[in-house]
């Protein structure tokens, strides 16, 4: 059984960015496995969804990209481009892989991680059993889409099971959701040429803080004020969905808390976010939840219950921040290798960032207060 130091899982930008930040430890044996293809998630998206976060090469005026996930790389760059699709991320995440010659297995899923006596983890995956002193869990939320959100959500399509918005070929469809993956759907299906009911609890875009986190991003507010003018949107307000059933006839009945009810001939389309934890859930056990449902951690980002577990990617949440992009959430890497280094009695020296290399929001503290 191979045994590294410190084993990461999941290739997407949480995983990639600490394993680059891991290279800079001489000296350390770390690996990272990924069940599928690197950017495994943003290969999943439609096709037709774009970054919201603008990304620009903004590095050498001493303000990195806001979508990289190192201080001298930038998807803009990479790309030529402002809002990449997912496709064109995944192959800027495969690119940094190539480039720096990281250790990455694909199409290997981690099926179980165990302690041991010895203060180890064993994880067994689809490749056979591997041992690490540390596990990094960087598998993010996307493919944990909450198919549970209210009674018969299954009978809709979630966001994160459209390939294109190309297949959905109906005169009109229903949104349930109005923050920005139920804005991105409405937005591509009227660019398909669709009518489409959007039903929100509240509306995002109403200016209620400066923090692009609390309110829609102005990429798609922008995009929203654009599909509000074409007459096939209508938009209903404070709806909390409570059940959707199919009828006799095929159809769809999608019934609020305060009685309103919606006919819908097709299957309507969930945007209503993904499983508390995201792929974290895959190791329930080895994390302690709080009543909220959200994992505890340490100020490191380590499992208050399992000494040795550390998380990455957007379910990180430290007292108010939340660290659900990538701008933010690429924070954390250099703290926790700097723990790692000193655990190990390595050197870290490398991990100190040169001055001004993440700009001067290159801080955590700008997350305060921020929810997504
Ligand atoms: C439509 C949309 C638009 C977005 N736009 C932006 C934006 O503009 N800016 C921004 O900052 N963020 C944006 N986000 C959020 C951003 O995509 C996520 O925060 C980010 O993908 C999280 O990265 P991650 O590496 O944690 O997760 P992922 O990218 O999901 O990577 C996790 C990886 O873990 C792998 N994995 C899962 N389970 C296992 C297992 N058991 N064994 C091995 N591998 C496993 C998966 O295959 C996957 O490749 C957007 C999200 C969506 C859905």
């Amino acid at each position: 059984m191979q045994h590294l130091d410190v084993l990461i899982v999941g290739a997407g930008p949480a995983g990639i960015g600490m394993a680059l930040a891991l290279q800079k430890i001489p000296d350390l044996k770390f690996g990272l496995v990924e069940r599928g293809r690197i950017g495994e998630s943003f290969r999943r998206w439609p096709l037709e969804t774009r970054f919201i976060t603008p990304s620009f090469y903004s590095n050498p005026f001493g303000l990195a990209d806001l979508n990289a996930v190192n201080e001298h790389s930038s998807p803009a760059h990479f790309a030529a481009m402002e809002h990449l699709s997912g496709e064109l991320y995944a192959d800027y995440l495969n690119m940094l892989v190539q480039v720096h010659k990281l250790p990455v297995v694909t199409g290997c899923k981690v099926l179980e991680v165990n302690t041991t006596a010895a203060k180890e983890f064993v994880l067994e995956t689809e490749q056979g059993p591997l041992s690490a002193r540390y596990v990094i869990w960087a598998t993010g939320e996307y493919q944990f889409p909450d198919l549970q959100a209210f009674t018969g959500a299954d009978y809709c399509v979630h966001y994160a099971q459209v390939a294109t918005w190309k297949d959905f070929t109906a005169p009109r469809y229903t949104v349930i959701g109005g923050y920005e993956s139920g804005v991105d759907a409405t937005v591509n299906l009227i660019k398909q040429g669709r009518q489409v009911r959007l039903l929100v609890r509240k509306a995002s875009w109403d200016r209620q803080s400066d923090d692009p986190s609390v309110a829609l991003s102005p990429y798609s507010r922008e995009r929203l004020a654009q599909a509000m003018q074409s007459g096939q949107l209508e938009v209903i307000f404070g709806v909390d969905v409570t059940k959707v059933s199919q009828q006799d006839d095929g159809s769809f009945l999608i019934e609020a808390a305060d009685d309103r009810n919606w006919q819908e001939q097709h299957q309507p389309i969930l945007a209503t976010g993904f499983v508390n934890g995201g792929g974290a859930q895959q190791i329930a056990r080895l994390w302690e939840w709080d009543e909220a449902g959200k994992i505890m951690l340490t100020e490191a980002d380590e499992s208050t219950l399992t000494p040795g577990l550390f998380l990455v990617g957007p379910q990180v949440r430290q007292e108010d921040r939340i660290y659900c992009f990538i701008y933010k959430f690429r924070q954390r890497f250099a703290m926790i290798a700097q723990n790692l280094a000193l655990c190990m009695a390595l050197d870290s020296s490398q991990l100190d960032p040169e001055p001004g290399v993440w700009g001067p929001f290159g801080n955590s503290e700008c997350c305060e207060g921020c929810e997504c």
